[in-house]
């Protein structure tokens, strides 16, 4: 059942004794000050069953733990280590001294139940909340920034010999459990026990200068995932249709299926290529020339993939998305991208996520020349919205790029270098863009004639033949143009300064440990980006108007408590009268323990600086 927190607040909570001594001004005491506000218990009653079974942790304090586990960078267990024995973890729970307040396996669940009952967004959404009621984000629309930065995958990246050892191992683990088998013997049993080991190719005692002896080798494993997924076939046909364990073994099949194909090329049995070779055995198979399109290098990791940030920055992962309010610094959207995905993939979409989450209309976008190509601006265009972004750059060639002639839309001319002016157009065949729309493509015609006297030809035409020069005419060459014109004028500086302020962002993001994907898959990265995002907005809010002090309803609370040690004595000495009576002597030797303690650690004022300490 649920566990709730009472909104009563008890005396001998971390946050009421030693606030101070940790820092108002810390995200701790921001988290402090924000119990009951940021989280309620009620939001997540859904996880939880309604009329049966005890009490739960209070989901507001695991959601917290959550944000603290991110803020710090820690693992499971060095979070409920925390939560047992740092002050700073305490004072952030609200919880006792003597508490431990959740088990590591608790934090996983409820981690779990957050993804699957898609509720971190919401928990992000809280971060957005605040900086509403604390008048932080109070405009009435908002200038965004998108940018994305890359996610390395957990997952292990193999080459194409473990890699397929990799896909028969889970593929065994799957049928040894459906036939209630240790994977070990299953695998004794069937002959595949060297694929069990940490690399097939360590095992592997062959000469790797010999080629015939690399064949060989691939061959096998060829055979043994073929004989496998034969294997697993018949395993399927002896299991129910909607059977859950059919639809393990039909994944596992599937994804050993897929890597075969990616990587491995088999030639027939008559062919003469490289199959037919030096190496005895080799079954005609060899590894595939040049990577696949979508290729997949991580069975643990299905969803990672070979992405490029730049021409030489290449990465195995993800790929983080992000929208920044450029005005208030605010992340409103964030999506996780595979790694091979272009930037502006879902940008509007994004966008349309911004608004819902801050509640705020989006006047216009800006983003870099990722976002500049004709199609995300036509899709921008088409749903009557504003993108400011780069045209890209002309390319350094040798004749007259595009850029040098003078397209007039409106009057169907062209002006070419030479001042020559054509009104003739051509088609000029189809081009599909991004979004999958077909275009059918013109272009204007130079006259042969002309081009053929001119003294420019050479820096202008390639070509030997009669033709004169021809130009494509873009399908959103009207969006371009407007575009180079705004990026040529004095006004695009604006948006260059805005642009910088994603950039910012998402290096904050990196500092807390995006750069390292936490989880498996997508989905669940996903899940590590917002709880980011949602430490990067908290810390945000504070840094700016001082949160930690001047919010919530834990702003009385804190206040209330005393700073200066004779009040805390004077205090002290009222309470363990009263608490002498309710707990008892042992109880009060705690207490007491506890008051002297944080006598001892209060003398000093606290800080009359109302500076955030993001980085503590
Ligand atoms: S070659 Fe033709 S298109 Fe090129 S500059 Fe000369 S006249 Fe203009």
């Amino acid at each position: 059942m649920l566990g709730e927190r009472s909104e009563q607040r008890g005396l001998w909570e971390a946050d009421r004794l030693y606030l101070d001594h940790v820092g108002r001004d810390t995200f701790y005491g921001l988290l402090a000050s924000l119990r009951g506000r940021l989280f309620r218990d009620a939001d997540f009653a859904e996880f939880y069953c309604a009329d049966n079974g005890r009490d739960s942790v209070p989901p507001s304090l695991l959601a917290t733990a959550l944000l603290l586990q991110t803020h710090d960078k820690v693992s499971d267990a060095e979070a409920k280590a925390r939560a047992d024995f740092d002050i700073r973890w305490k004072v952030a729970l609200g919880i006792e001294v003597e508490d431990r307040p959740f088990a590591k396996s608790t934090l996983q669940v409820f981690r779990a139940q957050l993804i699957l009952h898609e509720k971190v967004r919401e928990v992000f959404e809280s971060s957005l909340r605040l900086a509403r009621e604390s008048g932080y984000l109070k405009r009435r629309s908002m200038k965004v920034a998108l940018d994305t930065t890359n996610i390395l995958g957990r997952g292990a990246v193999k080459d194409t010999y473990n890699l397929l050892a990799d896909g028969i191992v889970k593929l065994m683990r799957t049928l040894a459990a459906v036939e209630q088998t240790k994977v070990k013997e299953w695998a004794q049993a069937q002959g595949y026990q060297r694929h069990l080991a940490s690399s097939i190719k360590g095992e592997a005692a062959i000469d790797w200068s010999n080629r015939g002896a690399r064949q060989a080798l691939l061959a096998g494993i060829v055979r043994d995932a073929d004989r496998l997924l034969e294997l697993s076939r018949q395993a399927q046909g002896e299991l129910g249709e909607d059977s859950a364990e059919r639809q393990q073994i039909v994944a596992a099949a599937e994804l050993l299926g897929q890597l075969l194909l990616q990587d491995i090329e088999r030639q027939s049995p008559d062919g003469d290529g490289e199959g037919d070779g030096e190496g005895d055995g080799d079954d005609g198979v060899s590894l595939r020339d040049g990577v696949s399109r979508d290729r997949m290098m991580s069975v643990h990791d299905p969803q990672m993939r070979h992405g490029h940030k730049s021409s030489s920055r290449r990465f195995d992962g993800h790929k983080a998305a992000i929208i920044v309010d450029t005005d208030t610094q605010l992340i409103t959207a964030v999506d996780v991208l595979p790694g091979n995905a272009p930037d502006n993939l879902g940008a509007l979409e994004l966008v349309e996520e911004s608004e819902t989450n801050a509640g705020l209309p989006v006047a216009e976008a800006v983003g870099d020349a990722a976002y500049g190509d004709g199609a995300t601006r036509q899709t921008f265009a088409d749903a009557g919205r504003r993108l400011v972004a780069r045209v890209p750059g002309r390319p350094n060639r040798k004749h007259f790029p595009k850029d040098d002639f003078v397209i007039d839309l409106a009057a169907d001319s062209c002006s070419c270098p030479a001042g020559q002016v054509t009104h003739t157009m051509v088609p000029a065949g189809r081009r599909t863009d991004a979004a999958g729309r077909v275009h059918r493509l013109r272009a204007f015609q130079f006259d042969g004639a002309v081009c053929r006297t001119c003294p420019l030809r050479p820096q202008c035409i390639a070509a030997k033949g009669r033709k004169g020069r021809r130009v494509l005419i873009h399908p959103q060459e009207a969006l371009l143009q407007q575009a180079r014109a705004l990026q040529q004028s004095a006004g695009y500086d604006e948006y260059r300064a805005r642009r910088v302020v994603v950039e910012h962002r998402l290096a904050r993001l990196v500092h807390l440990g995006i750069r390292q994907a936490r989880y498996f898959g997508r989905v669940k990265t996903k899940f590590q980006l917002y709880l980011a995002a949602t430490v990067a907005n908290l810390t945000l809010v504070a840094g700016e108007i001082g949160l930690s002090d001047s919010v919530g309803g834990g702003v009385e609370t804190h206040r209330a408590v005393p700073s200066d040690v004779n009040d805390v004595q004077a205090v002290s000495h009222g309470v363990a009268a009263h608490a002498a009576a309710i707990f008892g002597a042992v109880r009060l030797g705690q207490l007491w323990s506890q008051i002297l303690f944080a006598s001892a650690l209060l003398p000093k004022a606290p800080s009359p600086s109302r500076a955030f300490r993001p980085g503590f």
